[in-house]
């Protein structure tokens, strides 16, 4: 399926010089939608993975989705200070600033979903997060890798992605 004919092209967005690549299209072809989800977990034991864990806030509709369609829960991984507690948060460093992100304290075995892979920082914090928090991290996927922007591993492979410029 040509996914990347349903991700549309946003020059100068959030900011001058940056090319957004925009997923709503996707988002509204149920025959996509239920592409992305039978695909993004191709490589993956389901028996192994109790939660998809989610990426705020696009991460959430991909997780949630995988959850709903291979019958698994779903976990929350939030920007900070928007979770009841108990909770555990990390900082990252952004290519200006800092970003925090937050998850519940919890067990289980999780496979980690975003929609875009740009440096890797995010994804790399969600990680390295949800197994400080208690999870143990069996699969990490996203939409779409900028694969220029990173050269990020998951178990010594590249991240699984559907679409990659
Ligand atoms: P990173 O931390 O630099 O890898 O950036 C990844 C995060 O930024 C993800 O949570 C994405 O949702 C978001 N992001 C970065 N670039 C894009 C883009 O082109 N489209 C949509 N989201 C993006």
């Amino acid at each position: 399926m040509d996914l990347k004919s349903l991700i549309r092209d946003v020059p100068d967005f959030p900011q001058e010089g940056i090319l957004f690549r925009d997923m709503t299209p996707l988002l509204q072809n149920p025959k996509a939608l239920d592409f992305v989800s039978q695909n993004l977990v191709r490589d993956v034991d389901l028996s192994q993975i109790d939660f998809f864990a989610g990426i705020e806030s696009r991460g959430f509709i991909l997780a949630s989705h995988l959850a709903a369609t291979h019958h698994k829960g779903f976990l929350p991984i939030r920007k900070a200070g928007k979770l009841p507690p108990p909770t555990k948060k990390i900082s990252y460093a952004l290519e200006y600033g800092t970003a925090e992100i937050e998850l519940p304290l919890g067990s289980g075995r999780i496979m980690i979903v975003d929609d875009v892979l740009a440096t890797g920082g995010t994804l790399q914090a969600a990680i390295d997060l949800s197994s400080s928090a208690g999870y143990k991290v069996e699969a990490v996927a996203v939409l779409v890798n900028l694969k220029f922007l990173n050269k990020m591993k998951f178990n010594n492979k590249e991240v699984f992605s559907l679409v990659q410029y």
